[in-house]
């Protein structure tokens, strides 16, 4: 249920209602906005509990909250949430683009890409040191080493770095080095891996299962936001169906309903999503254009002598060009990148 309380309700008031929805065995999540405050009361449902919250001083009224999913939801928040992570901003008026290469490798070339998204315009720096690979022959990442250098690729070029993590108990030792943390597509549903990153007072970027709904997506959002952490991203990066000609099939879509349905930004991966670094910037530019909040995308100095997921890298030109036709884009629908 969401509480609403009268315009210009006093903080007394507020915190009466706090407790009584903490009395009734709810939890309570308070939302300030601009004119009044609204404060959700989440948990089974309980007989009386409506009766007994719309009496209280200061309410105005006490409405049901019908999706399943119930921070995420639109019903609870309007307003659109911006999440930052440093110099990384995703969810205002200019969209946030991440990129870097699947794996980080070797220094040379962490730092090399840094240096050339930054001056491309990127806020953001990707990099996988833990990589979820299909094969266990497959390279499985630099682990701790590969974060040492994604935070030294920090310190020389101010990039917010977003990096991997696989399991929970890595989330303290990534959390100490990156600035968002990515719970990949296979992870959607570690439903112990979301607790552990909800605690983690990092913001998140949370990437679609290729299999999952977007009740499955939102609710998996949802196990963050309960933990507390209310910096969640969420990243389209495409689905498995019965075309082969791209790895997934990316449904852009997603983006306005996901705009309808939560408050929360929205991030489009058209490398995942293709497969195929020649699809990448037109589907960057379609993502723009369905009003994407933000872009991850993989960029390697050399996509040829990639450890991972080459064959869809852009080469730094290829993506300075993407930058550039993205920009137009993005204005033309008034905004900015
Ligand atoms: C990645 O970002 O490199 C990655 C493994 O993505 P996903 O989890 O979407 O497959
Ligand atoms: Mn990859």
């Amino acid at each position: 249920m969401i509480v609403v309380m009268k315009p210009g309700a006093s903080q007394r008031l507020i915190d009466h209602i706090i407790e009584r929805i903490e009395q009734l065995g709810l939890r309570s999540h308070v939302i300030v906005g601009t004119e009044r405050t609204v404060i959700a009361a989440l948990g089974e449902k309980r007989d009386g509990a409506k009766q007994a919250l719309e009496t209280g001083d200061g309410v105005d009224k006490v409405v049901p909250i019908l999706a399943p999913f119930k921070m995420a939801s639109t019903e609870v928040k309007q307003e659109r949430t911006e999440v930052a992570a440093n110099g990384l901003k995703i969810g205002g008026k200019r969209i946030g683009v991440i990129a870097g290469p699947c794996s980080v490798e070797s220094r040379e070339q962490i730092l090399e890409i840094a240096a050339i998204v930054r001056e491309a315009g990127a806020t953001g720096l990707r990099g996988g040191a833990f990589k979820p690979r299909t094969s266990p022959y497959s390279f499985q990442g630099m682990k701790e080493k590969g974060l040492e250098l994604l935070a030294e690729a920090r310190s020389q070029t101010g990039l917010s770095i977003v990096t991997e993590v696989m399991a929970p108990e890595h989330v303290k030792l990534v959390a100490g080095y990156a600035d968002v943390l990515q719970v990949g597509a296979r992870n959607m549903q570690n439903y112990p891996l979301l607790e552990a990153v909800g605690e983690s007072n990092l913001a998140v970027l949370l990437k679609r299962g290729p299999s999952a709904t977007m009740e499955e997506f939102l609710l998996a959002a949802e196990y963050i936001l309960k933990q507390g952490n209310t910096r969640v991203m969420l990243c389209e990066r495409g689905i498995r169906t019965f075309e082969d000609h791209t790895r997934f099939t990316l449904p852009l879509a997603t983006v306005p309903f996901l705009h309808q349905t939560t408050h929360l930004p929205v991030v489009v991966d058209p490398s995942h999503g293709t497969g195929k670094a020649s699809l990448v910037a037109t589907m960057a530019r379609a993502a723009v254009a369905a009003g994407a909040d933000g872009l991850m995308v993989e960029v390697h100095p050399d996509p040829e002598k990639a450890l991972s997921d080459g064959f869809q890298a852009l080469t730094p030109a290829a993506f300075r060009q993407m930058m550039a036709e993205c920009r137009q884009v993005a204005i033309a629908i008034g905004r900015e990148l």
